[in-house]
Order: structure tokens, then C-alpha cells, then sequence
């Protein structure tokens, strides 16, 4: 050991002391004695600190408990006793109370004395070592132990052999069962197995036997049974627990009653609401069939009266007549908003790739009366390709451009269509240079029927196409919100997810 060790050396006799000091000096300075020559100083000094062990010589003055009050003094330093052969009593009671080793006075060298040290505090520091693994030990179990017990599923520790081991309070909560009850048992208790799928207990050794198992770590759903023999439905995953030698399982288990519920729940009103917008679309197409046929008889027969017969008619009753076949062409436009409206939720057509630069062709085409008296500046800019369906996106564009076109004002109407990703967005925005309108007003215009500009002769409408823009947006996923400075212009703006869920949502 090349490093120096600092002893103190409690001896009453002075001159046994000297010689055990000259006799060291021998073998180098591996190893000093501070010397003092009764218990009290002893205990004193080892209190000061900064010594590597302790050699205490036993003899008739000194007291019987010396190692326990040295101990007491300083619990984790090395002790040495030197003791005769007549002593050997003394020594092993030394060692019991907590002395590393002992020295025979008679067979003394500075080897064995120095070997005795080295000994001493080989053992000590190996205890120490001990002790801190220990506590950790202790602490992290303490830890592991609160997890198992605050946690609100249900841990469940097995054996390769399926045993249960450990079961913690949410286990005995979920199940029924108290851990006495169940520890030693088979973890196969706890599941259906009259069920297909069933607790996977051969997993457990096969992993063992091949280090791997696909049941093993993955989520599986099965029916368990509480302690009654009734059964709910739950999800877990058993993983392994790397430990050396045979290794152990923990099963993670969770009632998914409440979740099942919600899901079934979610189906019913699923289904629900897909039947109740059939049932509205059904309504709506036979209503409008209805209305449309005695309307265009209405507007057939004002149109005969105003071309064959006006010469019957004066001034008066052919304005009366123009009112009427006005009445009905708006009726006709309510009855067809109507049905597009109904329609945006059943008539779906599979979501596709499609370019926007597509889409607002279309819906400009379908413009083409409005663009061409109007001849706005239309301004397109980083217009991606979208998953959509493209008919309710041509539907879309075309309901706000086309109000960007009947709510223009003096100036000459720019309209501006641009997309900007935003993370896993695309963000739409048409801006046109219109009237604008109240920003209070801005949820309101989402609402069917609901219009700002009710002046018929200048801005006739139904007060359905954002609604219909509103039901096709959130079909896809996304939002609509409007921004506007009244006489200064508005801003429609809606979201589209990059890639859209699965499943389109019903709204
Ligand atoms: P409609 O145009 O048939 O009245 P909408 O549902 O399309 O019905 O619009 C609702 C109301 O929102 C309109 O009546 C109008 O007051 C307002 N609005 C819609 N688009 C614009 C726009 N680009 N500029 C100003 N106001 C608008």
C-alpha cells in the first residue's frame, strides 16, 4: 500500500508504547503512531478527526466497553487490539464489539503490525461500502415501494412460473383480492380463461428459454375477474424485470371499464348522428322536391301571364307579378343553399389529393357570370395541393370568393388567396378589398340565416353559404374564423390539416 497511515496509538504503558513506535520505524514510514496514553485522551483525539485507525493495547486499566465508547466516538474507524496470549478472551470480545483485528503481544513485528493496520482498514472501508450500497439499496426499494403503492394501476410482479409476487393497492382495489390473498398464487386467476384470448402465461417461460417473446411488452385487451368472479374489461402489458438469474415479470394493468363506455357511447352518437343527417338530408330533398315543383308552376305561369297576356295587366299588377316570380327565384335559392347544406355531411366523396390551383378553377368557372361583370384582380399565392374532398373544396372557395364579389364596394375588388403552412396546418386566408363589416358580428355569420347586409336589392343571399363553408371546413378537420375593418375589407380564414386523420369527423 504505497499510501501513509496515521494511527493513534492508546497505550498506558510508555515504554511498550516506544518500543511499538521504534519497532515500526523499521519497515519505513508506511505507517505513524500518535500516541496517548489513556482512553479518555483517546477518545478525545479520535473526536479532533483526520486519523486512519485506531491501535488500542488492552490491559487492566483499560475498561471493558473501551471499543464500544470508541465506536460511539467515531463509528466507521478501523480498530486494532494488542493483546497478550493470556488476553485471548479480551480479543475475541473486542472483536465482537466491533475491533477489525488483533495483534499477540509476544509474536509482535512491525510486519504483522503493519499487516494488521492494512487489515483493518481493508475490512472497515469494505463495510462502509457495504452499508452505502445498502441504504441505497433501502432507498431506492422505499422509492420503488411508494410508486407501487401510489400508483393507479394495477402492478402485479410474477415469476417465470406465473406466481404472483407482489400486488399492489390498486390491484387490490381493481380486483378485490388482498395481497396476502393472492401472493404464491397463479397469476392466471385473475383472467377469463374460458376467452380466446386469455392471460398469455406460457410467454412468461418462453421468454425465459429465448430471451424474447412477442406477447411479452406488447398491449394487449382481455377480460379479467375480480375476486366475485365478475369480469371487466382491462388493457396490460407485461414486461420483463432484467434481474440476474431467473428473471422476474411485472404486469401493468388498467380497467378500461369507463374508457369502453365512453367509446360505446361515442358510437351510439356516432351512429345517431349519421342517421339524424340522413334524416335531415331525406327530409330536405323531399321537402325541396315538393316545394320546387308548385314554385316552378308559380314562376311558369307569373312568366305566361308577364308575355302572353300583359296587354290584361296594368302597371300595377305587373309589378305584383315581378315581386312574385322575385319571391319565388329566392325561394329557390333557400331550397338549393338548403340542400347543399344538408348534403355536406352525407354526400361525401373520399378525401384525395387534389391542387388547389385545381380547386379554384372550378370554382371560378362556376363564377363565371359574377368574374366576368365584375372582372376582379385575383391574386393567388403558395397555393399547395391539399387531402380533400374536392367538390365541398370548390364549394368552399366558391362561397367565399363569390362574396368577396357581392360584397365589394366602389373601389376596384382585389381578391387575395393565399395558403401558409404552420406546422402541421395549412392556413387559408381570402382577403378581398370589400364593405367589410362589423368584427363583433364575427361568430354570427357562421350561423345559418344569419345576415349582415339585408338589403335585398343590393345583396340578396339566404345567409347559408358560411355555414355550408363552416360544416365543410370542420368535416375536414380544421376552423373558420373572418377578420374585417368595416369599408376597409374582410379576411375569411380556415385551416386544413398537412395530413387529415383517418376517420372524418361527422359534426
Ligand atoms: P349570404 O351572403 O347569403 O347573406 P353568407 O352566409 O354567405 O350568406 O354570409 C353571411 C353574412 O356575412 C352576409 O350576409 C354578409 O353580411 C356577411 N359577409 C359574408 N362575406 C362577406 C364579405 N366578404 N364581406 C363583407 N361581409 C360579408
Amino acid at each position: 500500500m504505497s499510501q501513509q497511515l496515521h494511527f493513534l496509538l492508546i497505550d498506558d504503558d510508555r515504554k511498550q508504547a516506544t518500543h511499538t513506535e521504534k519497532l515500526l520505524k523499521t519497515v519505513g514510514n508506511s505507517l505513524q503512531l500518535e500516541w496517548v496514553a489513556d482512553l479518555d485522551r483517546g477518545l478525545e483525539r479520535v473526536e479532533k478527526g483526520d486519523l486512519d485507525g485506531i491501535l488500542l493495547r488492552i490491559s487492566d486499566n483499560v475498561p471493558r466497553a473501551a471499543i464500544a465508547q470508541l465506536r460511539g466516538a467515531n463509528r466507521t474507524i478501523p480498530i486494532v487490539v494488542s493483546v497478550t496470549q493470556n488476553q485471548m478472551e479480551a480479543a475475541a470480545e473486542s472483536l465482537r464489539q466491533g475491533a477489525q483485528e488483533f495483534i499477540i503481544e509476544e509474536f509482535l513485528t512491525a510486519e504483522r503490525l503493519l499487516e494488521a493496520a492494512k487489515y483493518a482498514v481493508d475490512v472497515m472501508k469494505n463495510r462502509v461500502a457495504l452499508e452505502a450500497a445498502n441504504e441505497q439499496f433501502r432507498e431506492s426499494d422505499l422509492r420503488m415501494r411508494a410508486v407501487l403503492n401510489a400508483s393507479l394501476d394495477c402492478i402485479i410482479t410474477l415469476d417465470t412460473k406465473g406466481h404472483i409476487l407482489e400486488f399492489n393497492p390498486a390491484a387490490e382495489n381493481t380486483f378485490g383480492y388482498t395481497s396476502d390473498e393472492l401472493v404464491g398464487r397463479k397469476a392466471t386467476q385473475l383472467f377469463d380463461s374460458s376467452r380466446k384470448k386469455t392471460f398469455p402465461i406460457d410467454a412468461l417461460q418462453q421468454y425465459q428459454q429465448y430471451g424474447e417473446n412477442p406477447e411479452i411488452g406488447r398491449r394487449i385487451e382481455i377480460k379479467a375477474l375480480r375476486k366475485d368472479r365478475t369480469d371487466f374489461p382491462a388493457e396490460l402489458a407485461v414486461h420483463p424485470v432484467p434481474l440476474e438469474g431467473e428473471p422476474m415479470f411485472t404486469i401493468f394493468l388498467r380497467d378500461i371499464t369507463a374508457r369502453r363506455n365512453a367509446e360505446e357511447g361515442q358510437k351510439q352518437y356516432a351512429a345517431e348522428l349519421e342517421r339524424s343527417n340522413r334524416d335531415l338530408e331525406q327530409y330536405v330533398s323531399i321537402v325541396s322536391h315538393d316545394l320546387t315543383t308548385p314554385l316552378r308552376a308559380i314562376t311558369g305561369f307569373c312568366q305566361l301571364l308577364q308575355i302572353d297576356h300583359h296587354t290584361h295587366f296594368d302597371k300595377k299588377a305587373q309589378e305584383c307579378l315581378t315581386f312574385i316570380v322575385e319571391g319565388a327565384r329566392r325561394m329557390r335559392a333557400l331550397i338549393d343553399d338548403l340542400r347543399t347544406y344538408s348534403k355536406v355531411t352525407t354526400k361525401q366523396k373520399p378525401i384525395e389529393c387534389v391542387a388547389c390551383q385545381e380547386i379554384l378553377k372550378d370554382s371560378m368557372n362556376n363564377l363565371e357570370l359574377e368574374i366576368l361583370e365584375v372582372q376582379p384582380e385575383i391574386i393567388t399565392d403558395n397555393l399547395p395541393e391539399i387531402m380533400a374532398d374536392k367538390t365541398q373544396m370548390v364549394q368552399l372557395f366558391q362561397n367565399l370568393i363569390g362574396n368577396a364579389i357581392k360584397y365589394r364596394s366602389e373601389r376596384d375588388l382585389q381578391i387575395h388567396v393565399l395558403a401558409e403552412r404552420v406546422n402541421c396546418e395549412w392556413v387559408f386566408t381570402i382577403r378581398d378589398n370589400g364593405i367589410g363589416f362589423n368584427p363583433e358580428e364575427t361568430d354570427k355569420i357562421f350561423e345559418i340565416f344569419q345576415r349582415l347586409h339585408v338589403d335585398e336589392d343590393q345583396y340578396s343571399g339566404t345567409g347559408i353559404g358560411l355555414a355550408i363553408c363552416k360544416r365543410i371546413v370542420e368535416r375536414h378537420q380544421g376552423r373558420i374564423w373572418a377578420q374585417s375593418v368595416p369599408r376597409e375589407g374582410s379576411s375569411f380564414i380556415f385551416t386544413l390539416p398537412v395530413v387529415p386523420e383517418e376517420r372524418v369527423t361527422e359534426r
